[in-house]
């Protein structure tokens, strides 16, 4: 077992932030080995039930949990900041012909590399990502693209064959150690009706696989699926049509969804991976969160790079409030601090299904957290000293932090 003495950020039931000013949290072996959180609380409460276990001393940082990325896509990691105009166009001229270089497993295993790397050192230690190898360590969900249609050479992929490698790849990869295998058509446009006909028998008989996609993020996405698939109601309609809405179906985006969308995402369990920094970039639009919470679906804030232009937990939280505040109708909508911090953490977590093992600092959870220097900048700690409550802590990270404020990342103990 092992301690650490610092400040302590973690989330109560009821999705509230809790913060001990002088804390400890105790890791250590579950009764399977896995490096879990043993105990958490007010340092001085604490201390003498674990009086043998040497103690780190890190007051002055803040202990948080590690952040939780629903949707990002790890062959895009040189795709950060291409100029288009819009969702198509940044397709067609930047991610299909980076993503096509893939087949050199050199490549491949060279970009995940830095990937990894980059994502530890946002502190992010959960991503749900579309990718196309498994490198172990983080608690990592991911699965080969579909697409065989309306796609370049060298991406497009053949239907049956893709289907047979997903189920290989599922009975391969899928909890393995902390791996696990998501269902991953790219978008409806580019699949046709037999390929997702097939991810939704797949999703069917393996129902604790994930199954990721993207839906309504674009207008003239919008309009192709309703070209390509009239007999669908709608967009999200087309996964439905397929059996790819269910518990553990996560769906980047969802922008352009009407009520009968939104019912449908809270019926069947299927949730939004929200992706402001991308959709700020890429002109897509915003995320209705109050229409999302009247219908009560669920959702978690993820960095969508490479058409997000961040890795950084940060800068995602921030344009989340951006988009609160600009993208509803009337007054706008402010997301609290520990609102946004959770939907990157305990409620990204509970949007995969995952509550209760990452995302949190509670006794029983992964053993997955980031130590922050709240000083980390002239400025931060210059805000973060005048800060008065939680929320304005929180806040002055949200809005000047960045990988200068994640002093170490530790994943599963380590
Ligand atoms: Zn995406």
């Amino acid at each position: 077992m092992k301690a650490y003495r610092a400040s302590l950020l973690r989330f109560a039931d009821d999705q509230s932030p809790v913060f001990e000013a002088d804390g400890l949290l105790v890791v250590g072996p579950d009764a399977k080995g896995q490096s879990v959180v043993r105990a958490v609380g007010d340092h001085t409460a604490l201390i003498d039930r674990f009086a043998g276990v040497a103690v780190e001393d890190l007051r002055g940082k803040i202990i948080v949990p590690g952040f939780v990325d629903m949707h990002i896509h790890y062959p895009q990691t040189d795709v950060i900041g291409a100029p288009a105009a819009g969702l198509l166009p940044w397709l067609e001229n930047y991610t299909f012909p980076h993503e096509s270089r893939f087949h050199d497993v050199e490549h491949a295993r060279e970009v995940a590399s830095f990937f990894f790397d980059e994502l530890s050192r946002h502190g992010v230690t959960t991503a749900l990502t579309f990718a196309t190898s498994h490198p172990a360590c983080l608690r990592f969900i991911t699965g080969k693209v579909l697409q065989d249609r309306h796609s370049p050479d060298g991406v497009r992929d053949d239907t049956e064959q893709s289907l047979i490698d997903t189920e290989d790849l599922i009975q391969r990869w899928h909890g393995v150690d902390r791996l696990a295998y998501a269902i991953t058509p790219r978008f409806a446009p580019t699949s046709t009706p037999t390929q997702l006909r097939g991810a939704g028998d797949l999703a069917a008989k393996y129902p604790d696989v994930w199954i990721q996609s993207h839906v309504a993020e674009n207008l003239d996405e919008v309009r192709w699926a309703a070209e390509l698939f009239p007999q669908s109601r709608s967009y999200l309609g087309v996964y439905g049509d397929f059996g790819l809405l269910r518990e553990r179906a996560v769906y980047a985006h969802c922008i352009h969804l009407d009520a009968a969308d939104r019912a449908q995402m809270a019926q069947t369990g299927a949730v939004a991976a929200v992706s402001p920094t991308s959709n700020l970039f890429l002109g897509s639009g915003f995320f209705d969160f109050a229409a999302a919470d009247a219908a009560g679906m669920g959702y978690g804030l993820a960095s969508d790079v490479g058409g997000g232009t961040s890795f950084s937990p940060f800068h995602t939280m921030l344009a989340a409030y951006c988009v609160g505040r600009e993208g509803q109708s009337k007054t706008g909508l402010s997301l609290t601090p520990g609102r946004l911090w959770w939907l990157h953490t305990a409620g990204a977590a509970k949007a995969l299904g995952l509550d209760g093992v990452v995302g949190n600092l509670q006794p029983g959870n992964e053993a997955d957290f980031v130590v922050l220097d709240p000083k980390a900048t002239p400025l931060l700690a210059r805000k973060t000293s005048q800060a008065n409550s939680l929320d304005e802590l929180l806040f002055a990270l949200i809005v000047l932090g960045d990988d200068r404020v994640i002093e170490r990342a530790v994943v599963a103990g380590q």
